[in-house]
């Protein structure tokens, strides 16, 4: 058997070191005693989670984050079992059993969570770690002020029969990107007052946390034991607002390549990709990128979206389809196979996810997280 060698078509190329960095500096922006969950949920925004897990960790990351019990336990069963792991998007008849058996760290946002975590606790015969999350205001997932002495006292009453520990007491923010928003010291004080009312009821928690990476950035006072940055492990800036990544000292760890897989001379007035959205204006060329929407290069850049062929940064010209889109190369006939970068850290004049997500109307979360899985992630310094 001869091994298929890998696809020239397109890469993405995943930095750890500049993952590595990232951590650090994050470390360096938090108080000695603030510990760093690192969130590798969605397969680490598309990066590949075990690898970008093990390189966070190296770099100083002291607990792991992912939304689902799944992405959790993948990460155990990677081998990874000797730091604390924290899962938080649970539905009824998940494997709490499993989660209990692998030390996660397990949310529960109401009673029919609790019910679910005691009744396997007592069928596993071990006690498991929960996080009671509160909805201190974001109004998505967690326990809402008036139900949380009921959620707290029933939590506590399973602690004193030994079948859970309430390792975490924790929320999320709504608002984090929007600096001064309102919202922010609104849910800091329904926080502060929830953490206070468990404490009192004789909660002790390892780690009272509710920062993301905004906040994480920009909010010493939401930092509590532990911040959970995500998008700014992968060197990307949570909103424009905040600034680029660059201004914020972050390194992005994505860059996304294609292999230009043909060049050719097309007249004027020649129709581009479905519907002909895009007419020459002059006699030109033409390079196809083989890189679609199927690979997660948004339908919504058509027209828009930017690509480093060569030295010149190229705009997709008509309609990104499935599998391919087209750039106007102005006369220029770089050779097949050139490569085409439609982001990466900017050093070379790149585009970066950011100026992706300007040309999607998305936010540069959503650019690297929908990278397919057909594309190849090559992994630098490993
Ligand atoms: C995704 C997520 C994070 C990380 O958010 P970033 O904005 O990427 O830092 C933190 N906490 C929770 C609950 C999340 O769902």
């Amino acid at each position: 058997m001869t091994e298929t060698p890998p696809p020239r078509r397109a890469r993405a190329e995943i930095d750890l070191r500049a993952l590595r960095a990232n951590v650090r500096t994050l470390r360096a922006r938090v108080a000695p005693h603030v510990r760093i969950m690192a969130v590798v949920k969605a397969d680490a925004y598309g990066h590949g989670a075990v690898r970008c897990a093990r390189a966070a960790l190296e770099a100083g990351a002291d607990w792991l984050g992912t939304a689902t019990p799944h992405e959790a336990l993948a990460l155990r069963a990677a081998g990874i079992t000797d730091v604390p792991v924290m899962c938080w998007l649970w539905t009824p008849g998940d494997p709490w059993d499993q989660g209990i058996e692998a030390g996660l760290d397990m949310s529960v946002s109401g009673m029919w969570a609790l019910e679910e975590v005691v009744g396997a606790a007592k069928a596993v015969g071990k006690t498991a770690r929960i996080q009671l999350k509160a909805d201190t205001g974001l109004g998505r997932n967690g326990c809402q002020p008036a139900d949380w002495p009921e959620l707290v006292g029933a939590a506590l009453k399973a602690e004193v029969d030994g079948l859970v520990k309430v390792t975490g007491l924790w929320s999320h923010l709504a608002c984090a990107d929007e600096p001064h928003h309102p919202s922010i010291a609104a849910q800091l004080d329904v926080f502060r007052s929830l953490l206070d009312h468990a404490e009192q009821a004789g909660v002790r928690p390892e780690v009272r946390h509710i920062a993301n990476s905004p906040a994480t950035l920009t909010l010493p006072e939401a930092h509590f034991d532990l911040v959970r940055p995500g998008i700014a492990i992968y060197g990307v800036s949570p909103s424009p607002e905040l600034g680029t990544s660059a201004e914020l000292g972050l390194r992005p760890v994505m860059s996304l390549k294609a292999s230009v897989a043909l060049v050719k001379h097309v007249p004027a007035g020649h129709g581009v990709s479905y519907g002909h959205h895009y007419v020459t204006g002059a006699d030109t060329t033409l390079g196809l990128v083989p890189l679609g929407y199927a690979d997660g290069v948004p339908r919504h850049a058509s027209g828009r979206g930017p690509v480093l062929v060569g030295d010149t940064v190229r705009t997709v010209a008509g309609r990104v389809a499935m599998d391919q889109f087209v750039v106007d190369l102005g006369g220029d006939t770089p050779e097949p196979g050139t490569e085409a970068v439609l982001f990466g850290p900017g050093d070379r004049g790149e585009p970066t996810a950011e100026d992706w997500a300007v040309a999607a109307d998305t936010i540069a979360y959503e650019i690297v997280t929908r990278i397919g899985a057909r594309v190849p992630r090559v992994y630098l310094d490993e």
